[in-house]
């Protein structure tokens, strides 16, 4: 309970405060979820009225984790005569896409303020939270988020990523997530698919669920935001963090202009290399093949830079190309390139060949989009400056 609302909260401050509510508002993610105070016939959200309160106590809102909602807030305000009371169940729409959104957030603070995030028992997530299933990948609670969503599907709540199938998968920053695949019945794999959809259409986040690294019972928790999904590969993109500029609603957008540098810095996701946007953003655009043989292997597939990362070449996909391991790393060395205007492979006079290297394709116009001709002729021109 300490340190608690400040004592020098007067009633005629809460009186004010009621006064800003009715001239002003407030957020709608501020909306109480279970009590009201009344007040001549009006109801309004405990925890508002007291951050507005100290507004004319004490010159600023009150710092939200000075103090808790229900019986804190409650007791406070009764002590001046205040009536509360709970919202009867009709009122609070619980299969409302702003109760969805605001409980999610409430939710996340919370896991934040208790566990940071992170080695949390799976029961609590279950049980308390709600937000985790247990064994399956997706939990979307089908009955109470249909009613939002408005079909069958309804809006996934999380997704539990077991384990890291390649090491691109996931990062602090990103996920690709794939389809959901399982062989239940009743088309509940493609509704999993349309849930997480959803997650995207009404923007609004979801929990990644991971296994702790330091006790295999617990779990971490992160909220992300679906941004996209590639209905070729099978595979979701859901980042936690910013999103790049050169995306629109979240989504990698051919109207954005190009620019060959990053502006910002590398962000963390980058230290250990993993890029899961990035490697979402290639394979999407171009295809899940190399560019420059037939390997189309799911782990033996990189989505490289054409100007490396490290020589702060942006991660905007069309600074990229899929390539499989070994062309990855010839690229990488300017065993061969891309000419720029003709897009055709070029190698080395004096080797290796293009037999040697296994280089199996004359040209990349296989892909089904092309790199940005600046990326390719900074490649072109390092390999000239190599030979
Ligand atoms: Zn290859």
């Amino acid at each position: 309970m300490t340190p608690g609302i400040p004592r020098n909260i007067r009633k005629e401050h809460i009186i004010s405060a009621l006064a800003t509510i009715d001239k002003e508002g407030y957020p709608k993610e501020h909306e109480s979820i279970k009590y009201s105070l009344v007040y001549e016939g009006r109801k309004y959200p405990p925890v508002w009225v007291i951050r507005t309160a100290n507004v004319f106590a004490n010159g600023e809102p009150l710092d939200p984790t000075l103090y808790s909602g229900g019986a804190q807030s409650n007791n406070f305000l009764k002590k001046f005569g205040f009536r509360i009371v709970k919202k009867t169940h009709s009122e609070v729409d619980h299969t409302s896409f702003d109760f969805e959104t605001m409980n999610r957030e409430r939710i996340w603070r919370e896991i934040q303020a208790k566990y940071k995030g992170q080695d949390i028992p799976a029961h609590v997530l279950r049980d308390t939270y709600r937000i985790y299933r247990g064994a399956g990948g997706l939990w979307v609670d089908k009955e109470r988020t249909s009613k939002i969503s408005n079909d069958d599907a309804g809006i996934a709540i999380s997704i539990f990523h077991k384990g890291t199938q390649y090491p691109d998968d996931f990062s602090d920053a990103a996920i690709r997530s794939p389809y959901p695949v399982t062989n239940r019945q009743g088309g509940q794999d493609g509704n999993e698919v349309k849930a997480t959809k959803n997650a995207k259409r009404f923007n609004i986040p979801v929990f990644v669920i991971t296994t702790s690294t330091l006790d295999p019972t617990r779990r971490d928790v992160k909220k992300g935001f679906v941004r996209d999904w590639d209905d070729a590969n099978q595979t979701f993109l859901i980042e936690f963090g910013k999103i790049p500029d050169y995306t629109k609603e979240g989504a990698f957008s051919e109207e954005i202009p190009f620019n060959l540098n990053r502006k910002r810095k590398r962000q963390y996701s980058s230290r250990s290399g993993n890029n899961p946007r990035f490697s979402f953003d290639v394979f999407k655009r171009y295809g899940h093949c190399c560019a420059v043989c037939s390997m189309q292997i799911d782990g033996l597939l990189t989505a490289t830079h054409i100007k490396p990362a490290s020589e702060n070449g942006t991660d905007d996909p069309r600074n990229g190309i899929p390539l499989c391991q070994n062309h990855h790393a010839a690229f990488e060395k300017c065993f061969f390139t891309i000419h720029p205007g003709s897009y055709q492979i070029v190698t080395r006079e004096s080797g290796p060949s293009k037999e040697e290297l296994e280089l199996v394709e004359e040209d990349i116009l296989k892909l089904k989009a092309l790199p940005e001709r600046m990326a390719l002729q900074w490649h072109y021109r390092r390999f000239l400056r190599e030979i």
